[in-house]
């Protein structure tokens, strides 16, 4: 792990550096037509970004034809040492996500808008297929079926450590997916998005968009290790390292989930981690259906990580455990699928709560949340206290 945080540190540095030199350009843009332009691409300035300046604009059209063709992109499956190409897999079942579609089986999501370079509205509802939603081309044929047709019985499955750790496996390999995909579009699009903007804007979005994409190669890394621990698991059919706590809940109920992240605080708002550190405690939280019952589940299998067990434990003892998972899941997961009808009759007031605490997880508190009062008339989770199962290794 020591040599991922040299990489990092240098390329944030070598960015840092980057920027200064954008904007010590921007003051005075025409001193510098005949200079390499300051992005690093070894253009002449007059070339690369400053030619930009009079380019006209990437247009919303442009980037929905990008996402299109890599949606299209044919991937192999992610399944160590299998190169066969892989099928559209679900990572939400279809049979889990029709409890909450609408009568045209279309559901909301919120993606990350990775072309919007202000940091302050990063996500904008999408209308959502039930079978374009949350599919990734993650596995070939054989795996897809072999690994999850345990899970993906439809009368239900059964709370056993193998199949919370294919559910675990599942959603890593998702993020693992997604987050290459969104790497390898917003490399494509650096060089494009800068036509049309000022000197000053070309170097704020240079920068967000890089800042992004380095977390995303260090999530990437990290992810790849994690998923080839899990997958050696699988292999020797050790699923003994396994903790899970699991928490039926009333239905009906309007989202479904499934993500990994590194919670930094637990539910009752105590610190485990901060995200500056490395080796850092990931944790699976999965929304959906068991056969008549819907149910939340939290995984991890960071064995003997105190942290981990910390995390399962404050579950059972905080207070109005249903509105808080609704906020964790709204800062952290962006595989999240909320029902229609519920979503239109908020009102704007309620959206735009909404959207302050998607994918707000690096600076929030939990705790913080918890005590406003705005999450009621949204969404909370009624749960079943007294038929939560809980593991911990
Ligand atoms: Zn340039
Ligand atoms: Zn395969």
């Amino acid at each position: 792990m020591e040599e991922s945080t040299d990489w990092y540190d240098e390329v944030t540095k070598e960015l840092d550096d980057l920027v200064h030199k954008g904007q010590v350009y921007a003051q005075n843009p025409v001193n510098f037509i005949h200079a390499d332009c300051w992005c690093g691409s070894n253009k002449k300035y007059k070339d690369c970004h400053y030619k930009q300046i009079d380019m006209a604009p990437m247009t919303k059209e442009d980037c929905r034809l990008i996402f299109k063709k890599y949606r299209r992109k044919s991937y192999s499956c992610l399944f160590n040492g299998c190169s066969e190409k892989s099928i559209k897999s679900h990572s939400i079942p279809s049979s889990w996500l029709s409890s909450i579609i609408d009568s045209d089986n279309f559901v909301y999501n919120f993606p990350l808008n990775l072309f919007n370079s202000s940091p302050e509205e990063p996500f904008e509802v999408e209308k959502l297929g039930v079978f374009e939603s949350s599919t990734f081309k993650g596995f070939c044929l054989e795996h897809d079926s072999k690994l999850f047709e345990k899970i993906e019985k439809e009368g239900g499955w059964e709370l056993t450590d193998e199949n919370c750790l294919l559910l675990y496996y599942r959603s890593v390999c998702y993020e693992l997916f997604a987050k290459c995909r969104a790497m390898s579009i917003l490399e494509e699009v650096r060089g494009d998005i800068s036509m049309g903007k000022d000197p000053v804007s070309q170097v704020c979005i240079f920068e967000v968009l890089c800042g992004r994409i380095l977390g995303m190669k260090k999530a990437v890394e990290d992810l790849s290790v994690l998923k080839d621990k899990i997958e050696q698991y699988i292999k020797e059919k050790d699923f003994s390292v396994v903790s899970y706590t699991y928490i039926p809940i009333e239905s009906p109920i309007n989202i479904m989930a499934s993500g990994i992240h590194h919670p930094e605080q637990t539910f009752e708002g105590r610190d485990l981690q901060n995200l500056a550190e490395d080796n850092l405690m990931n944790m699976s939280c999965i929304v959906g259906q068991n056969g008549e019952e819907e149910f939340v589940l939290f995984i991890s299998i960071d064995e003997n990580d105190e942290r981990a067990a910390r995390f399962h434990k404050d579950l059972l003892t905080c207070d109005n455990l249903g509105n808080r998972i609704v906020i964790y899941l709204l800062e952290t997961t962006e595989n999240l699928f909320w029902r229609i009808s519920d979503w239109d009759h908020l009102t704007n007031t309620q959206k735009d709560k909404v959207y302050s605490i998607l994918g707000g997880s690096v600076n929030s508190d939990i705790l913080e949340y918890s005590k406003e009062d705005f999450i009621t008339g949204i969404e909370s989770f009624a749960t079943k206290d007294s038929k939560i199962q809980q593991k911990i290794v």
